[in-house]
């Protein structure tokens, strides 16, 4: 096929739930490609020779080169490339912020003007992973089971969280062989992917095939374990026996707007709120007791991945009206792209340009509205985007009986709090060695969220990649 006519090819949408009833279900929105619109969706690669978009892969996946087997139908081996180097692809292949990344690059997008057009490199990968997970009958299947197993080294290594990070060193370390036990705080492995993300993006079979995936090589897994509560990191060395340990503990400390009547009742961190509903599945009334608030009009603050998601969980969970109130305008809006567009579908209304300045009360204490503000951009701040400006008078009261704060998180302080010697940096995130992970301890590995601040899966994939050959190379190369 000549570029020409790869170019003629039409963009394959996504076929997805009608907007107005998977607003009320939990089950996944986007329905997935067809075979046959994967392979025709790869064929409109060009196969730059500079490979632009794999410069845009946090792990440099060779993208031609798995569309070009995707293109011809061989959906197997376009798996088997994009295995090289992703542990997680039906994962990122979902949740990716493609837009800032790989597609961000890609030539067919930039030729016809528009980022929309460009090859729809996620939603190829994520093909390729769910019809290999379907052949398999959704039973465990990563690269962690395709790739051969080393000999047992007799070195046992403890990973702490069970996060994306957490996932990738544990595979990485008992496929080189090692003895891994992982440790994880919550009932349920999986990290943010369970317990912050929804169904309705990713659905959780997804993610139980990966931490199965993980047991069929020999990682044992401990639930309900807080490190730094539980036991203290030190133990696991000085007294366990451990060799190495990983600690993958995420950015799970929300932050707050510190706004007046935000300890009202009816006021929820979004991390609580999606917590909630998705690990402890308060969506699900009748099969079980987790108390959850039946707010009818809730107000979410915040303009990224998880202000989108408690709004359109808060529809999920029978709101009649949802407003997303952001400080800038969309256009500096952090989240995927095709979450603001699925969330506007949806319903939720954007109020953009505006903030919380306090939430009002009743006389016990429950909220009953929401007092704003009107904002304008003014010049870049260090983030590069336009600072809001909040314009004197323009306050206006909003009526709404739930709050939920999407602002950001931090890293966990549990475990600095809790180990001697662990350097962290002002934010609180652990200091590492950019080449090996190591931390300010020796044998101590780190990496993801709780190094990052709050980031993607794609780079906690890749840091808990590079962390796993840290402590290979720490185990085999120190004196
Ligand atoms: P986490 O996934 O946070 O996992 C850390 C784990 O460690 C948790 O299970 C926690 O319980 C456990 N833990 C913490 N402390 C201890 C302890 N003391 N002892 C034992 N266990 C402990 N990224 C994207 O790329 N795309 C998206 O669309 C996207 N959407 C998001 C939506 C939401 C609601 C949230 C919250 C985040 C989203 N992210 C998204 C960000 C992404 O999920 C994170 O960057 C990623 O999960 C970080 O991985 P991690 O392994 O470092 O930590
Ligand atoms: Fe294909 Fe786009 Fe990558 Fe070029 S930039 S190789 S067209 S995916």
């Amino acid at each position: 096929m000549t570029p020409k006519e790869r170019m003629a090819i039409a963009p394959q949408a996504m076929p997805e739930q009608d907007p107005l009833i998977r607003a009320r279900n939990m089950n996944e929105v986007a329905l997935g490609y067809t075979a046959e619109m994967a392979k025709t969706e790869a064929s409109r690669c060009l196969q730059c020779p500079t490979k632009p978009c794999m410069k845009g892969c946090p792990v440099a996946i060779n993208i031609p080169g798995f569309l070009a087997k995707a293109s011809e139908g061989d959906f197997e081996g376009a798996l088997k490339i994009i295995r090289e180097t992703s542990l997680l692809p039906a994962v990122c292949g979902r949740v990716c912020p493609q837009e800032k990344q790989c597609q961000k690059f890609c030539t067919m997008g930039k030729a016809l003007g528009d980022i929309d057009k460009a090859v729809a490199i996620g939603r190829i990968e994520r093909f390729c992973a769910d019809l290999a997970r379907e052949k398999a009958n959704n039973n465990a299947l990563s690269a962690a089971i395709h790739t051969p197993k080393a000999a047992p080294t007799g070195k046992r290594i403890a990973i702490i969280g069970s996060g994306p990070a957490s996932i990738t060193c544990a595979a990485d370390c008992a496929r080189a062989g090692h003895d891994v036990t992982m440790f994880e705080a919550f009932h349920k492995a999986g990290g943010v992917l369970v317990y912050g993300i929804p169904e309705f993006r990713l659905p959780k079979a997804i993610v139980q095939s990966e931490i199965d995936a993980l047991k069929e090589l020999g990682v044992k897994i401990e639930l309900n374990y807080v490190v730094g509560r539980t036991r203290k990191l030190k133990d696991f060395i000085e007294k366990d026996g451990f060799d190495a340990v990983f600690i993958g503990s995420g950015a799970g400390l929300p932050k707050f707007m510190n706004i007046e009547g935000e300890n009202l009742v009816g006021v929820f961190s979004a991390n609580e709120y999606l917590t909630r509903a998705n690990l402890m599945k308060a969506y699900d009334e009748k099969g079980h007791d987790t108390p959850y608030w039946h707010g009818k009009k809730v107000a979410v603050l915040g303009g990224g991945n998880v202000a989108m998601d408690a709004s359109r969980m808060a529809l999920r969970l029978g709101a009649d009206k949802v407003y997303l109130i952001y400080r800038r305008s969309e256009a500096e809006m952090p989240a995927r792209k095709e979450e603001v567009h699925h969330a506007k579908e949806e319903g939720v209304e954007f109020l953009t340009l505006q903030n919380a300045k306090r939430v009002l009360g009743n006389d016990d204490g429950v909220v009953i509205g929401l007092e704003c503000h009107k904002f304008e951009l003014g010049e870049p701040d260090a983030s590069g985007r336009r600072s809001p400006i909040a314009i004197e008078g323009s306050e206006f009261i909003l009526d709404i009986d739930t709050v939920v704060v999407a602002v950001g998180n931090a890293s966990n302080p549990l475990i600095p709090s809790t180990t001697e010697g662990l350097e962290i940096d002002k934010r609180g995130n652990i200091v590492v060695n950019s080449e090996t992970n190591m931390t300010s301890i020796p044998g101590v590995f780190a990496g993801g969220d709780i190094v990052l601040g709050a980031a993607t899966v794609i780079l906690a994939m890749g840091e808990g990649r590079r962390a796993a050959k840290g402590i290979n190379d720490y185990l085999f190369k120190r004196p």
